[in-house]
């Protein structure tokens, strides 16, 4: 099997699950209990959270371990905004992940905020002017991804959070597809979401960084775990696990994006030239290294995955992130892609496992399934 869908999830490392397993069996105890058991796991909790504050180049006290990347944005969104008295004003991007967008929608049915929705160019991009010219004095707070899950375009989120902090306001970005490629040390935000299982530790653990002296309202209330910001035992193993893909990931981060860059370009060639009428979704330049994402006008996304299926490659149409759902993407819909045409994407995504030869195969699989799905299309609808 050819595996192209690391954004979204990936398999969990080895090392990890080595790192992991003590906290399972020998290593079991709760980090608040003061016996043996209890300090062990607590001082494995605090070398993580060391591990995982260097990610972002932050301290170990701005961590808050969470349960992925949806609880990350909840508690990001919700948390900061509730808890900062400047006004009910939010500011997001029109491709954000549910997690985000509905995360407003609740602020916006039970705490009457209102949400301005940022739109994006043919591209998938946000421009940050158009960000500064919709604050206002009653701006809480700014959410805009560092990179697409769909069509992997990487925001400007630098500018965006200097711009978010010239009138007082806070800025959280999405970084749970970005964390893998991009360096999260000087973005400048406030909040940073990230998730384990898009980066080789298992799923069902995150992290939302918080920078020092910003006001967070917690979403969960009890012993006060995580400096009273997410109370609930800690998922010890877990976080074991995310610290050791981190450390995994980052010592070769920078080369592995250069050369899953360099790949993946290959590929986005060889699939514009063998496939006929394909049209890549997103930049160019500016893009996730993982991310090649496509339409096929006059076929079906949903076919095109089946028979990519049946031929042993693994993809998405779209995003996996929503349960069920038939509708045209939103974040197609909001680079200005016909609804028809949106219902064609497919998704190729890939770790840092992929290979030369791998990508080669998927594309040759690919023009094969396109003219299969396409002759079926044209001898019903023809
Ligand atoms: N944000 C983005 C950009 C994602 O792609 C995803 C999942 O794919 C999430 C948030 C949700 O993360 P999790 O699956 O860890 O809840």
């Amino acid at each position: 099997m050819i595996y192209l869908d690391a954004s979204a999830t990936t398999a969990v490392r080895r090392e990890v699950l080595e790192a992991m397993w003590p906290y399972f069996s020998g290593d079991f105890g709760n980090p608040s209990s003061h016996h043996e058991l209890g300090e062990s796991a607590a001082v494995a909790v605090k070398d993580a959270r060391a591990t995982v504050a260097d990610l972002f180049g932050g301290r170990p006290s701005e961590i808050v371990f969470t349960s992925g990347g949806t609880e990350s944005d909840n508690l990001a969104i919700k948390g900061m905004a509730l808890a900062n008295p400047r006004g009910r004003h939010l500011i997001i991007s029109a491709v954000e992940h549910e997690a985000v967008r509905e995360s407003c929608a609740y602020l916006e049915r039970f705490h009457r905020f209102e949400t301005t929705v940022v739109g994006v160019d043919g591209l998938g991009i946000v421009d940050a002017d158009e960000v500064a010219a919709l604050l206002r004095p009653d701006t809480t707070l700014v959410s805009i991804m560092l990179a697409n899950n769909e069509v992997g375009a990487v925001q400007p989120v630098r500018e965006i959070a200097s711009l978010t902090h010239s009138v007082g306001a806070v800025m959280h970005t999405d970084a749970v597809q970005g964390a893998a490629w991009i360096d999260l040390r000087s973005l400048g935000a406030d909040a940073i979401s990230i998730s384990g299982h898009k980066l080789g530790a298992p799923k069902g653990i995150g992290a939302l960084y918080l920078r020092r002296r910003v006001a967070l309202e917690p979403l969960l209330h009890g012993g006060g775990q995580e400096r009273d910001r997410r109370s609930g035992t800690e998922n010890v193993a877990g976080i074991v696990g995310l610290a050791a893909a981190i450390r995994l990931s980052e010592s070769t981060r920078v080369a592995d994006a250069d050369r899953v860059t360099a790949l993946r370009d290959d590929f986005i060639t060889e699939v514009l030239d063998t496939v006929a009428g394909s049209q890549l979704t997103g930049p160019r330049q500016g893009r996730l290294a993982s991310n090649a994402s496509f339409c096929f006008p006059g076929t079906s996304g949903e076919s095109i995955l089946l028979e990519l299926g049946r031929r042993g490659v693994v993809c998405s149409a779209g995003s996996a992130c929503a349960v069920g759902s038939d509708e045209p993407s939103h974040v197609l819909l909001a680079m200005g892609i016909d609804r028809e045409v949106a219902q064609t994407a497919v998704r190729f995504s890939m770790d840092s496992t992929i290979t030369a030869e791998q990508l080669r195969e998927a594309a040759r699989h690919l023009a094969g399934a396109s003219a299969t799905v396409g002759t079926l299309a044209s001898s019903l609808f023809g």
